[in-house]
C-alpha cells in the first residue's frame, strides 16, 4: 500500500491481505502450521522461498499486523513478538554479543533495566546508565565496544523528553545503533526512525491494543536490521506473537490515532487543571510550558501523550489519600488503556530502587502518575478533586 497515504488511512487499511473468500475484516488465521501442494513446494519453503510454513515465524494475521505497524512507523520492516520485553530481548540478542557495551537512559521501564543488568550482564554485556536529557553524558559514556544506545521518551513517570535526533547523531558517530522504546507516543505522536533511530520498539500491550486485552510487542526498522535477522531469530528462539493477539492488535491500530489524539487532549487539560490546583506542588507533562523540554517535545512529537505525573502537597500520606479517594480511576501500574489508571510510583513501580536513586530521579513520595483514558474529563477531575480537597 502506498506510503503516501495519511497515517489515519494507513492505520485502517495498510497490510491487509484478503483470502479467496474476500472477507472485509482481517481474517484470524488460528493455525500452527500450513500445508504444501507438494514435496517440492515444502522443500522450497524450508529453503527460504516466500510463503507460510509455521506460525512461530510465518502467519498471515501476524504478517498483516507487522505490515500495518511498519507503515505507521514509516519502516521498511516490522517483526512482532510475544510481548514488549520479548521485543527488547530480541533486539539485544540479534545485535549484541558478549563483550559489547550498551548506553541506556536511566529512566527506562524497570524490566528493561533488569534485562540489561541481571540477564544480559551474565553473558558479558555491560550497560552504562545516563540521563535521558543530558546528551553530553551519552557522548562521554561511549566506549570502543559500544554497540547500542537505548532510550524511552517521554520517560515514566517524570515525562522527561530525550532528543532523538541529537542522540542518533552521537550513536552514529560511535558506530552504535539507536533503539527507541516508542510505547508512550506510538507512531501516531512520534516516529523515531524519521529522526535517525534504527529501531522503534513497542509494547503493543499498551496503546496499540489500547483496551488492556492482550500482550504483544514489535520492532520496526530496516529490513537488514529487523525484518531479516529478527525473523530468523523468532524462527530459532521462539518468542512469537500469537495470531489471536495479532488480530486484536490489528483492530487496535485502526483506532490508534483517534485514541492517542483524544487521550492526549484530555491529559493536557487535566495537567493544566492540576497545575493550577492549590493542593498540587508540581505537574510533569511535556505539553505544559513549565516542562523543561517543552520546546523539544513540541518539535519531536505531534502531541504530548496521555501520561502525566504530579506531586501532591503533603508527601506519601497525601498521595495515598488522593489515590484512595478515586472511585473511577483504576489503581494499577498498567497504562495505555482507554480506562484511566492511577499509581503511586515510589511504593510500586519504583519501590525497589534505593531512596537516593528515587530522589535523584525526582520520584518523590508525593508523586502520583495518571495515564489518562477516554472517560469524560469532568468525571476525571471530580475523581481527583475528592482526594485533593
Ligand atoms: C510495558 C512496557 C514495556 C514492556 O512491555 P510488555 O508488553 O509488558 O512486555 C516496555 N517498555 C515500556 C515503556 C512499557 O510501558
Amino acid at each position: 500500500m502506498s506510503k503516501d497515504y495519511e497515517l489515519s488511512t494507513l492505520g485502517v487499511r495498510a497490510g491487509q491481505v484478503r483470502s479467496q473468500f474476500q472477507e472485509h475484516a482481517e481474517a484470524l488465521y488460528l493455525t500452527s502450521s500450513f500445508v504444501f501442494d507438494s514435496a517440492a513446494q515444502a522443500a522450497a519453503r524450508f529453503a527460504g522461498e516466500e510463503g507460510m510454513v509455521y506460525t512461530r515465524y510465518t502467519n498471515p494475521t501476524v504478517a498483516m499486523f507487522q505490515e500495518r505497524l511498519a507503515a505507521l512507523e514509516g519502516a521498511e520492516s516490522c517483526v512482532a513478538t510475544s510481548s514488549g520485553m520479548a521485543a527488547i530481548l530480541a533486539t539485544a540478542l540479534v545485535h549484541l554479543k558478549g563483550g559489547d557495551h550498551v548506553v541506556c537512559s536511566n529512566a527506562v521501564f524497570g524490566a528493561t533495566i533488569q534485562l540489561f543488568n541481571s540477564i544480559l550482564g551474565r553473558f558479558g554485556i555491560q550497560t552504562t546508565y545516563v540521563s535521558p536529557t543530558r546528551t553530553d553524558e551519552w557522548s562521554r559514556a561511549v566506549r570502543p565496544n559500544t554497540r547500542l544506545f537505548f532510550l524511552e521518551t517521554p520517560s515514566n513517570p517524570m515525562t522527561e523528553v530525550s532528543d532523538i535526533a541529537a542522540l542518533a547523531a552521537i550513536a552514529k558517530k560511535a558506530g552504535a545503533l539507536l533503539a527507541v522504546d516508542n510505547v508512550f507516543c506510538t507512531p501516531v505522536l512520534q516516529r523515531p526512525l524519521e529522526l535517525g533511530a534504527d529501531f522503534a520498539i513497542h509494547s503493543a500491550t499498551k496503546y496499540i491494543d489500547g483496551q488492556g486485552r492482550v500482550m504483544g510487542g514489535a520492532i520496526a526498522g530496516a529490513k537488514s536490521l529487523v525484518g531479516d535477522p529478527m525473523t530468523a531469530f523468532l524462527r530459532t528462539a521462539g518468542p512469537a506473537l500469537s495470531p489471536f493477539n495479532a488480530w486484536v492488535l490489528l483492530k487496535g491500530l485502526e483506532t490508534l490515532e483517534l485514541r492517542m489524539k483524544a487521550q492526549s487532549a484530555s491529559a493536557l487539560e487535566l495537567a493544566r487543571w492540576l497545575e493550577s490546583h492549590r493542593a498540587v506542588a508540581r505537574v510533569h507533562y511535556p505539553g505544559l510550558e513549565s516542562h523543561p523540554q517543552h520546546a523539544l517535545a513540541k518539535r519531536q512529537q505531534r502531541a504530548s501523550g496521555a501520561v502525566l505525573s504530579f506531586e501532591a502537597k503533603g508527601g506519601r500520606a497525601a498521595a495515598w489519600r488522593v489515590i484512595d479517594a478515586t472511585k473511577l480511576m483504576s489503581i494499577t501500574a498498567n497504562l495505555g488503556d482507554v480506562k484511566t489508571t492511577i499509581v503511586h510510583p515510589a511504593s510500586t513501580t519504583h519501590g525497589r530502587i534505593s531512596p537516593e536513586a528515587r530522589a535523584a530521579a525526582g520520584i518523590t513520595d508525593g508523586l502520583i502518575r495518571v495515564a489518562v483514558g477516554l472517560e469524560a474529563l469532568a468525571d476525571l477531575k471530580a475523581d481527583l478533586e475528592r482526594g485533593l480537597s
